[in-house]
């Protein structure tokens, strides 16, 4: 990527809030554009084999020519008390289709009665970069925000779980922080920031 070119990376995704969460998170040097995704059955047991599948779907249905670098994430919420749940099904955690609301009942359902030092959870990002065209892959980073899920939702903002984890060292949830303030700590940010240091380091 070159330390002092400018950078085009395209992000394969149909989740718009990622793409936000990208567009903030680059350095003026490095414009993220989202990048057709059709639909792909995340079919892989961790977060890499996911994030793999999605970059390639995207890399090779690409409308562009090849060689570009397209990166898709994979990402979610492990709570060790209940065996890693909802893990790599954190999207669908209620069901194939179900909303966000959804997803965040059925984890208040399933984390009913268990106490607070046992409600310890981290969210986990990857993402991973290929070439668009053939699908090679040129990088892989992750990132994880450790904290706890709160007992009830607080805060509208932001997407998915974010009303409900607590990030360690705060008082408040995702859900309640500015965007520029989960920025600083998400696991998304920890891992763009990885994948950056590759990417301008190739
Ligand atoms: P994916 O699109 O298959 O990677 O699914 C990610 C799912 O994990 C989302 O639908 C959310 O439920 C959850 N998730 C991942 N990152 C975040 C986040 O930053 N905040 C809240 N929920 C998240």
């Amino acid at each position: 990527m070159g330390e002092s070119s400018r950078t085009i990376l395209y992000l394969g995704t149909g989740n718009l809030h990622k793409v936000s969460e990208f567009e903030r998170l680059a350095p003026p040097s490095v414009t993220i554009l989202p990048s057709p995704s059709p639909p792909v059955e995340e079919t892989g047991l961790s977060f890499f084999a996911n994030a793999l599948i999605k970059a390639r779907n995207a890399a090779l249905s690409f409308p562009g020519p090849p060689g570009e670098i397209v990166f898709a994430d994979d990402s979610g919420l492990v709570v060790p008390a209940i065996g890693g749940e909802p893990g790599v099904r954190s999207a669908r955690y209620a069901g194939p289709e179900a909303s966000d609301l959804e997803n965040r009942e059925a984890l208040q359902r399933r984390m009913k009665g268990i106490p607070q030092e046992s409600r310890k959870a981290s969210f986990v990002c990857v993402l991973v970069a290929v070439r668009s065209g053939s699908g090679a892959l040129v990088a892989a980073a992750s990132g994880r925000v450790e904290g706890r899920i709160a007992n009830g939702p607080m805060g509208e903002g932001g997407f998915g779980y974010d009303p409900l984890f607590l990030p360690e060292g705060y008082y408040v949830t995702f859900g309640l922080m500015a965007p520029e303030e989960k920025n600083r700590i998400s696991h998304r940010a920890r891992a763009f920031q990885g994948l950056l240091s590759l990417l301008v380091a190739a």
